[in-house]
């Protein structure tokens, strides 16, 4: 089956089920100052849970793009180096509004998945809620017997607050919830190792496909669990994972959703793709750079589309963070010197057309947004990198001769004595007069083995922030405190304007 299909076939299956299918809301958020970017497919049912709107159908179903790079589900850092999570994703789900509710929810899935998409049922793990003394929580041994008379009883595990007890964000719909995980590991090391003890293991091959949640709590601002007026279903289906079991791949991006991607970029940059490359492997970098490139290509165009422009705040910060993070990658591992990202915005939105044609509609708009950023951004980074690996070279040969060396900038003074420790002062001058996202720096330092002075880093934030006492201090939970747009003239990226303290760092 195409990805195409496969999708198709999860909404005409619901739709049998007298479900009516739904548009996917936007990827960005506007009215909820507890979530940024949509991260899952209830997010815009939440006030249908609350009881606080009618729902239009008792029942629906749909495909919703969604967002995880921020907040309490934030994935970036795992994106382009395992084969199974993405920044945007699409994800499948059907729901109840207070109608049906486990039995139906379990015995549908079940269904799905081995009779109409056909997938062997040896393979499938399902896991259900253990309960959580602490908290109060009882077992869900309705769901559990519920499984028991479908699957296998080795197939059903037990599993905790973390993995079964699902919550959108720190406060919101939350309910305990049963996954269906696959193993698609060759039959070799299945007889060699229990598929059941890598479920929820972080293995790359035994990976978790669907979230079945009954919703029937609301979280309080200050954690108390409040039971919801009705009781109700909600699915979550990773597409892409999907496409992948059923493809009988053993990644992601080599299924037909990012192969033409991935294909295009690799002809491009004039690389091979590897896909079976590890870490270590003298393609490794490419390989992760490429998949990056495709992945986050997909979350920078779908939040501009959806009216999130890339800016210096908030949504837009985070936005214009991975896209500059895509940029380094293209920039250093794949050989483009010049802005590339923008060319991929027409391929992608040519596949989505008939999907979310929102892109499709605004692709040239898009496209120039993310040639404008790569543009400005490219300015700068030669010399952000630069800088960096002169500073590992010049920080190390330091440390071997004094043992340690002091940092000064006007931010304040930093001693290292550690040869693997990027100072945060560092790291903050590389933020502040460069324009690379702490993150950014993170990364970079993690590909050498070092690890940034955060400390340091914050308390020169935290500095800086004292002292341009006119800007108006934001913290939203998600990434870190950011400065407000209002009092912060943001002029592009050039050194000497950025922002209000220009500092100068000497090392003595
Ligand atoms: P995982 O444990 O693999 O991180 P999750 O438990 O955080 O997944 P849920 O919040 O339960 O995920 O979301 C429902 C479904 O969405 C998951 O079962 C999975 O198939 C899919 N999914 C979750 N995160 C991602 C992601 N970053 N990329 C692609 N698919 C995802
Ligand atoms: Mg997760
Ligand atoms: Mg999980
Ligand atoms: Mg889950």
């Amino acid at each position: 089956m195409t990805a195409t299909e496969i999708r198709q076939a999860f909404l005409d299956f619901f739709v049998s089920k007298g479900h009516i299918i739904v548009p996917s809301a936007p990827i960005v958020i506007k009215n909820d100052p507890t979530l940024m970017f949509t991260n899952a497919g209830m997010n815009q049912f939440k006030d249908i849970f609350l009881g606080e709107a009618p729902a239009k159908a008792p029942r629906a179903a749909d495909t919703q793009r969604c967002l995880r790079v921020s907040g309490k589900h934030n994935d970036l850092e795992e994106v382009g180096i395992d084969t199974y999570h993405h920044t945007m994703f699409e994800m499948l789900g059907n729901w109840s509004f207070g109608d049906y509710f486990k039995k139906e929810a379990i015995a549908w899935g079940w269904e799905l998945l081995t009779e109409v998409y056909k997938l062997p049922k040896d393979r499938l793990y399902i896991t259900y809620f253990e309960g959580d003394d602490k908290e109060g929580l009882e077992k869900d041994t309705e769901s559990h017997e519920l499984w028991k008379a479908l699957v296998a009883e080795d197939h059903i595990l037990r599993g905790n607050k973390k993995d079964n007890f699902w919550e959108m964000g720190e406060t919101g719909p939350c309910g305990p919830c049963s996954e269906i995980h696959y193993d698609s590991r060759p039959d070799s090391e299945r007889a060699e190792i229990d598929g059941a003890t890598l479920v929820n293991a972080d293995h790359d091959q035994v990976i978790e496909i669907w979230n079945i949640v009954f919703m029937q709590f609301n979280r309080l601002k200050g954690g108390a669990l409040q039971p919801l007026p009705a009781k109700h279903v909600d699915t979550g289906m990773g597409f892409e994972r999907l496409v992948r079991v059923l493809q009988g791949k053993s990644s992601n991006y080599d299924t037909d959703v990012f192969q033409p991607m991935i294909q295009f970029i690799a002809d491009k940059s004039g690389k091979q793709y590897n896909s079976k490359s590890k870490p270590g492997d003298a393609d490794w970098n490419e390989a992760v750079a490429m998949r990056v490139l495709a992945d986050h290509i997909r979350a920078i165009s779908f939040a501009i589309a959806d009216g999130q422009l890339p800016s210096n705040n908030k949504a837009g910060y985070v936005i214009r963070r991975i896209l500059r993070r895509a940029v380094r990658y293209s920039y250093q591992y794949l050989g483009f010197k010049e802005p590339f990202l923008n060319q991929l915005v027409h391929l992608l939105a040519d596949q989505f057309k008939g999907v979310f044609d929102n892109l499709y509609s605004q692709k040239d708009f898009v496209q120039k947004v993310v040639l404008e950023e790569e543009v400005s951004f490219l300015r700068t980074l030669e010399k952000g990198i630069t800088l960096f690996e002169d500073l590992i070279k010049d920080h190390n040969s330091k440390i071997h001769e004094s043992g340690s060396v002091s940092y000064v900038s006007g931010f304040g003074e930093e001693n290292v004595t550690n040869k693997n420790v990027i100072p945060g002062l560092f790291a903050f001058v590389l933020n502040d007069t460069h324009g690379f996202p702490i993150d950014l720096t993170e990364l970079m330092a993690r590909e050498k083995g070092f690890t940034v002075n955060m400390v340091e880093y914050e308390a020169a934030l935290q500095e800086q922030k004292t002292r341009s006492r006119a800007a108006s201090v934001v913290d939203t939970g998600d990434w870190v405190v950011l400065r407000d747009n209002d009092n912060v003239e943001f002029t592009g990226y050039d050194e000497t304007e950025t922002v209000a303290h220009v500092v100068k760092y000497r090392k003595v």
